[in-house]
């Protein structure tokens, strides 16, 4: 794959210089590189434009790579429909766990560096194509509501595409704020939408390289 290795490199050192303003807030733990932390963090991973597995893939490789991150899990791809705005190509979907001791609103930052380096617009209409999506779905049993932010992620127990790899990877997660299993949401979504909007595109998705 031909990733440019001077672009992780950065990311390092624009994560180290995120810990150092952190200042006061930053954990002992957050200052060692290295430290990833538990597990329990899931991602959501999209895209509709391109080579749809290949960007995924290379979102998985960098999220595998970033010194403070660990890849622990990562689900099936799923072929599905769009959702929100239906007049687009079919997307490409995955969940992926990962440990990290960095913070929520940092991760997001970090998530839409990734999202950059692979190709999206900063100006990518919300719902809308792109070559990859890096949402949080969970973060641990963290809720949280900000301008910028929202965990458990708004709609993650609306959309297939989040709860069919979802509990693929984690059968037994509660939503941490109505401790209702997400096997439970899925099962009530598969009343009133069809299975195949959401369809596996293939078991082994993703290897370590
Ligand atoms: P979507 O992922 O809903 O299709 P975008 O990727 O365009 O839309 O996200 C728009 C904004 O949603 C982000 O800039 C971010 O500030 C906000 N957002 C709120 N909660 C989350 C979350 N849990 N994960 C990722 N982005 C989030
Ligand atoms: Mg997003």
């Amino acid at each position: 794959m031909n990733m440019d290795n001077s672009k992780i490199r950065r990311s390092s050192a624009d994560s180290a210089l995120r810990r150092q303003s952190y200042g006061a807030s930053a954990t002992k733990a957050q200052a060692t590189a290295g430290n990833v932390g538990g597990g329990g963090i899931y991602l959501g991973i999209g895209g509709n434009i391109g080579d749809r597995e290949l960007n995924l893939t290379r979102a998985l490789t960098i999220i595998s790579a970033h010194p403070d991150m660990r890849l622990l899990r990562v689900s099936s791809f799923y072929r599905t429909s769009p959702w929100g705005v239906t007049e687009q190509p079919w997307f490409l979907n995955a969940i992926c766990e990962i440990g990290t001791v960095i913070y929520p609103a940092a991760l997001l930052e970090e998530l839409k560096w990734i999202e950059r380096i692979l190709g999206r617009e900063k100006s990518t209409p919300r719902w809308g194509p792109r070559a990859i999506d890096l949402d949080i779905i969970l973060y641990r049993s963290i809720v949280m509501r900000t301008p910028l932010l929202t965990i458990p992620h708004k709609h993650c127990t609306e959309r297939l595409f989040v709860l069919m790899p979802l509990v693929e990877i984690a059968p037994c997660i509660v939503h941490p704020e109505t401790g209702v299993s997400f096997r439970n949401y899925l099962d009530e979504l598969l009343k009133t939408q069809p299975e195949e909007a959401c369809l596996k595109y293939n078991q082994i998705a993703y290897k370590k390289p």
